[in-house]
């Protein structure tokens, strides 16, 4: 069913639950599943075109295989693709959709279409271990970690996939915590034999955790985005936790020793909060802090969340926090707000959710 959210069979997702999914195997593990079940290796291949370059829904639609392996093949495995089991539309066209996972929670997906482009926000976790004092999901707690297949799912089973220019990790979740997962994602996104998309189109977003920032530097080429939200470690630390285990300049200093003139692009994503991080004190100390490195500042209205004392810093102080950083040599830009009227800030549709089935 594609172009609208399908109603999602809780009966039929428990019947597959026990079952290996297809979705988020490379190729070279697809090619020992065919071995596995006693056909031979080109098969794996085939079942790679068919997931990853036609999207099938179910194995048996891999006409090119005979019967006999589907019906193999179907006995053990399946897709592992489940369409999103709620949307919600804003008059921007931003789409908000609730995809269950297969272990029975739900988590949020953003679609954002911008002209020619179009851009995804996935989910890495279901909820978040971080606890930033701003997030919907940070207060959500942590409920569990995302399968490759279903991090992956939120593309695959997007009605709007083909319009997608560009993925960003940055919904539920901290992507450096679930880095397995998240690379091999990556992979497949980008693999020739797969989706053959460019690591550019591609950003992964972070806190920045110590051994999940070393890893990606070495093992990505997909961009990275560091929400850095704060300058100075104290205040940081009192608005994000993940602060105390890994302090940013510990983490600015590493990003220093990184070549970012070519290919892969820095931001330091920055929410800016009325009264709290808006400060000439907390420019000059990005300027001190960020300078002579090659990044970019994306400044993001803060949307907000039901019982915070964080507020939204107006219009004429994030124009002016832009104009300042750009005229001292920090490029920044300001990121357009969208979807503000379907509940935009992360984590709100799945807590909704959630507290809908306590009742
Ligand atoms: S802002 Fe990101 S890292 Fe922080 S609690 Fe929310 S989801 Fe987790």
């Amino acid at each position: 069913m594609r172009g609208k959210a399908a109603p999602y069979s809780q009966k039929n997702h428990y019947l597959c639950a026990y079952m290996e999914t297809l979705l988020g195997k490379t190729l070279d593990e697809l090619k020992a599943v065919a071995v596995e079940n006693g056909l031979p290796a080109f098969v794996g291949k085939q079942m790679a075109d068919w997931l990853y370059h036609r999207q099938v829904r179910t194995i048996n639609e891999m006409t090119n295989l005979s019967k006999a392996a589907r019906e193999k093949l179907s006995a053990n495995y399946i897709i592992g693709c489940n369409d999103p089991s709620d949307a919600q539309r804003s008059v921007d066209g931003t789409i908000k959709y609730l995809y269950p996972t297969r272990a029975g929670n739900y988590i949020e997906t953003v679609y954002i279409p911008d002209g020619d482009h179009a851009t995804l926000c996935v989910s890495s976790q279901v909820g978040c271990k971080m606890g930033c004092k701003f997030c919907m999901t940070g207060r959500q707690g942590f409920e569990g970690t995302l399968s490759a297949a279903d991090i992956l799912n939120q593309v695959y089973s997007l009605p709007e996939r083909d319009k997608l220019t560009n993925i960003v990790f940055m919904g539920q979740g901290e992507p450096f915590d679930n880095l397995d997962n998240v690379l091999r994602v990556t992979e497949l996104l980008t693999a020739p034999y797969a989706w053959a998309w460019s690591p550019k189109r591609i950003t992964v977003s972070s806190v920045g955790l110590r051994k999940g920032l070393t890893r990606f530097l070495k093992e990505s080429s997909c961009h990275l985005a560091i929400s850095l939200h704060n300058p100075f470690p104290k205040e940081r630390a009192e608005m994000m936790p993940a602060e105390r285990s890994f302090p940013l300049t510990e983490f600015v200093d590493i990003l220093r020793r990184e070549d970012w003139s070519h290919q892969r692009r820095l931001t330091f994503e920055y929410i800016m909060f009325g009264g709290l991080n808006d400060s000439k004190a907390h420019a000059d100390e990005l300027v001190r802090l960020l300078g002579g490195l090659e990044c970019r500042i994306n400044l993001i209205h803060f949307h907000t969340i039901p019982d915070t004392p964080f507020r939204e810093a107006d219009d004429n102080t994030m124009t002016w926090m832009r104009d300042y950083l750009t005229q001292h040599g920090i490029t920044t830009t300001i990121r357009a707000s969208r979807g503000q009227d379907i509940y935009a800030a992360c984590g709100l549709l799945s807590t909704a959710k959630k507290n809908q089935e306590k009742i």
